[in-house]
This record gives structure tokens, C-alpha cells and sequence, in this order.
């Protein structure tokens, strides 16, 4: 298998791991643990989302979150929103860029906004337009494109039209996403090959739950077809809202240390990485499922080895 040098991470733990946690953190903390991200050498964070503050709880507070976080030149900065609420919200607190979602799921659209994915999509035109005018780069992602506990598959035919109607709306990166852990490897190959195939000019990320452990076999096998760009969260933290007591994100940590292991560069210091996942279970006060955590780094457990024992 060819892998690609380099892999770019996208650290989503403020939003998609804190979202999901009993313990809400201060806005002080969510801020200093961001700039510990942007430390380490993470060049792409979504620090929250925009959406009503009854809605998700641990995440009203991102635009007083956003004011205290470092903005250095080359490290991007992306919230999530909803509507043009949101977008305003984005405008008036100075961020740079705003990503819209939508399930590619028709039963789970139509059950809950009465209109297909792709009308939901032309709805963000307006969302689209706000932001634009004003200056802010807008990415999109696509959920449940790899299966939707509702609907079971989701189809490449699905989801192509949808790509289209973020394609007709302007959009230029896009993330395929799977909330629910339901995508496998051989899935996530053809997926992946098919739409880097298909739309060359869209910078494509993907976006894995650990739910079932298949986690990293799904970016393993996207990056032998060439995908380079992958959300992870912070010491594994984030759920999985159809499977109570679910692993949550691909970890953040174990994803650059099996990646450097491998020779392939992230550009991200794995020491800082491990300090801040420490950090992290202290915050939400409980143990979390990263593997480093618990076993230390391969290159922490080779010893010399006394002569005799040297194996043959
Ligand atoms: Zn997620």
C-alpha cells in the first residue's frame, strides 16, 4: 500500500468531544486548552459551534471562547453553524470561517426539516451569501455518509447529488463523516477513491468515530487511495448519539503517533499532544479511551537489550 508523506489533522475536540461531556468547561479553560492545540502545531481547530445555547449547553460560551483563544497567521479557526443566526454570530465576533452540515440521510432530513439533503443544502444559500460578503471562508460536511441508524447504507448515489448542491452553492472542502461508527474500510476505500476521482477541485477531509473500533482501519485505507485530511479529537473524547456509552472520536494522539511511526509527517509535536489529552481527563474528570494514555509510546518501552537476550 502507498500512503501519502504528510497528513493533515483536524483537532475537533473542543467541539466534538466537549459537546458530548457532563463537565462543562469555562470558557478560561476551553481557551487554554485551544491555545495548547495551536502549540503543538495543529494548523486546523473547530473550537465550537454557533447553534442556540440551549441546543448544546457546553458550547454556548464559543464566541467568548473564540476572544480569548491566540489567532496566529496559518492556523485556521472554524466554528460550527446552523443558520443565518449563526453566521452572524460568527461575523460579529471577528472568526474567519464557518462550516455548514447536513445528514445524508433522506428519512433523517425529512422526519426532522420536512425537505430532502439537497434542499437543505440550497437552504444554506443565504447562510452561504452572509458569509461570504463578509469575508469568511465556509466549509461544509456531510453526515452519515458511510450509514445512518435510521436508514442502515447510504449510498455513493446518495450522497452525489449532495456534493452537487454544496458544489452548485460554492463550497471547496467538504468532510464525508461518520458520527455513528457505522463505516468500514472497504467501504471508505471506494467512497474515498470516488469522490477524489470525481471532484478533483474540492479539498476532501474525513471525519471518523472510533464507535466499533474501525476507526483507524478507515483512515488507513483512505489515505491508500490518497485522502490526506482527517478529524480527531483529544484524548478519544466525543460520543456517539445513537449508542450510549460509545468510544467517541478517532484520538488525536494515537492517530499521530501511529502515523509517525509509519515515517509520515503531521507537523504536530506528539509530546505536547499527550500533555494536553492529560490534561483533557482531568478536565472532564474521568478516564478516556486513549490507548497512548494508558501504554506510553512505542519508542517509550524499547530498552537495550542485555546481549544474551538478543533474539535470533
Ligand atoms: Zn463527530
Amino acid at each position: 500500500m502507498n500512503f501519502p508523506k504528510r497528513i493533515h489533522i483536524n483537532e475537533v475536540g473542543p467541539r466534538d468531544g466537549l459537546q458530548n461531556e457532563k463537565q462543562i468547561l469555562s470558557a478560561r479553560d476551553k481557551a487554554d486548552l485551544i491555545n495548547d492545540i495551536i502549540d503543538s502545531g495543529v494548523k486546523t481547530i473547530e473550537v465550537g459551534s454557533l447553534v442556540h445555547p440551549r441546543a448544546i449547553p457546553a458550547l454556548a460560551d464559543t464566541d467568548e471562547v473564540y476572544k480569548l483563544i491566540d489567532k496566529p497567521e496559518g492556523v485556521e479557526l472554524r466554528v460550527l453553524v446552523t443558520n443565518v443566526r449563526g453566521v452572524q454570530r460568527a461575523i460579529d465576533a471577528g472568526m474567519k470561517k464557518v462550516k455548514l452540515t447536513v445528514s445524508a440521510s433522506e428519512s433523517h432530513n425529512l422526519n426532522n426539516f420536512n425537505r430532502t439533503p439537497e434542499d437543505s443544502v440550497k437552504g444554506f444559500r443565504e447562510c452561504y451569501d452572509l458569509a461570504k460578503s463578509a469575508g469568511l471562508d465556509v466549509s461544509a460536511a456531510i453526515s452519515t455518509a458511510f450509514g445512518c441508524p435510521f436508514e442502515g447504507d447510504i449510498s455513493m448515489e446518495q450522497i452525489t447529488p449532495i456534493i452537487d448542491a454544496f458544489v452548485e452553492l460554492g463550497i471547496t472542502e467538504l468532510s464525508l463523516s461518520d458520527p455513528t461508527g457505522m463505516a468500514n474500510p472497504k467501504e471508505v476505500r471506494e467512497k474515498s477513491a470516488y469522490v477524489l476521482e470525481k471532484y478533483k477541485d474540492i479539498t476532501w477531509n474525513l471525519h471518523f468515530h472510533n464507535t466499533r473500533d474501525m476507526g483507524f482501519a478507515n483512515i488507513l485505507s483512505a489515505m491508500s487511495v490518497g485522502m490526506t485530511r482527517f478529524d480527531a479529537a483529544f484524548s478519544a473524547i466525543g460520543g456517539c448519539p445513537y449508542a450510549p456509552g460509545a468510544s467517541g472520536n478517532v484520538c488525536t494522539e494515537d492517530l499521530i503517533h501511529m502515523l509517525h511511526e509509519m515515517g509520515i509527517e503531521t507537523g504536530i509535536d506528539l509530546d505536547k499532544s499527550i500533555g494536553i489529552s492529560r490534561k483533557v481527563t482531568k478536565l472532564v474528570g474521568h478516564k478516556t479511551d486513549s490507548y497512548l494514555l494508558r501504554a506510553g509510546k512505542v519508542s517509550d518501552v524499547i530498552r537495550e537489550r542485555p546481549l544474551k537476550q538478543t533474539l535470533k
